[in-house]
């Protein structure tokens, strides 16, 4: 079976057809027109969660509307760019104003949170199904794209990795309310705006780490024609994620292939990090960018481990 990406290239992709005010098409975390005045280019990113898949149906509306926007706000981030507004179709199964009252206090909540004001949608019935198209400004020339990663560039995070699966283990024996601390990571994952669009004057490539930090860092790789190698005693877990885990091997898994972490990975010369004054861990540096394709993990003592089969979690499948 193609992968979402294959899909995507073969049949939407169509670099023939464009327009001068498209600057960033098809490929990046956001879409970038020139559509604003000065220096500015309007950000564009659509993400949709779809119930029994992205999510429990059963969870509570407030938590879905909050992981939805989260989501697609992560997209912004990645971008550096600064919130402008979003839109929000919504497919329920039915109309129950109960339901939608709890959805939408988590959507007008959220919303204040990043100051990213609603400004149209769609309601329709069907099955539970949440798109959220963000809007943002961001500064033509400092826009983080994919593209950018230079040889010899430190590879960042910008905050544990693997809860996303940890999260997910729990959520699928119903255990995860029980967590707070996956809880808070899997519907409220921190999204931060403004160290994003600090890192867009330092760092050369960005993205935001939703399908898994394998994947993710490829699709920087393959758009900046580089490899990495990253360190596996590096890679940021946290306590909880680490003991939940039946070894180290699949913390490092998770944190590897899981998805759903909705951090920064991000690429620049390590000095330009050392130059800003950003709060612990804040920045880890988990590799180095180097010319040979690919990504290579290495242990300790600096030898090659194999990677793992899959890269990442890809949705189609
Ligand atoms: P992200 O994980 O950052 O939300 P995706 O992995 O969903 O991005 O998508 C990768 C790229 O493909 C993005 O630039 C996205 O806009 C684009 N894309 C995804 N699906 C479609 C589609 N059906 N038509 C056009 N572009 C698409
Ligand atoms: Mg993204």
């Amino acid at each position: 079976m193609p992968s979402e990406f294959d899909l995507i290239r073969r049949h939407f992709l169509e670099p023939a057809f464009t327009r001068p005010h498209v600057l960033t098409s098809i490929g990046d975390d956001c879409a970038l027109l020139d559509a604003l005045p000065e220096n500015h280019a309007l950000a564009i990113s659509t993400d949709t969660l779809v119930s029994g898949v992205h999510f429990l149906e059963s969870a509570s509306p407030d938590l879905i509307a909050s992981r939805a926007m989260r989501v697609s706000i992560s997209d912004l981030a990645a971008m550096g760019a600064a919130p402008y507004g979003f839109t929000l179709a919504l497919s329920v199964p039915d109309f129950d104003e109960e339901w939608i009252s709890g959805f939408a206090g988590g959507v007008h909540a959220t919303a204040r949170a990043f100051d990213i004001p609603l400004i149209g949608g769609d309601t329709t019935r069907g099955p539970l199904t949440i798109t959220v198209t963000v809007l943002g400004k961001v500064d033509k020339g400092a826009a983080l794209r994919r593209n950018g990663a230079k040889l010899g560039d430190a590879v960042f995070v910008t905050g544990s990795l693997g809860d996303g699966a940890a999260a997910l283990t729990l959520l699928q024996t119903h255990k995860l309310e029980e967590n707070p601390y996956l809880h808070e990571r899997y519907y409220q994952p921190d999204v931060d705006l403004v160290l994003g669009k600090r890192l867009s004057k330092l760092a050369n490539s960005a993205i935001d780490v939703s399908d898994g930090l394998l994947a993710d860092l490829q699709h920087i790789l393959s758009a900046s024609g580089v490899g990495a190698e990253l360190k596996l005693e590096s890679l940021p877990i946290a306590k909880t994620t680490a003991t939940l885990a039946a070894n180290t091997a699949q913390s490092q898994e998770w944190a590897l292939i899981g998805g759903d972490d909705y951090r920064l990975c991000v690429t620049m010369p390590a000095e330009a990090a050392e130059d800003v004054s950003l709060a612990d861990n804040q920045l880890i540096r988990i590799g180095t960018i180097v010319a040979e394709t690919g990504i290579r993990l290495l242990d300790a003592c600096g030898d090659a481990v194999e990677l793992p089969h899959t890269l990442g979690y890809d949705h189609v499948h």
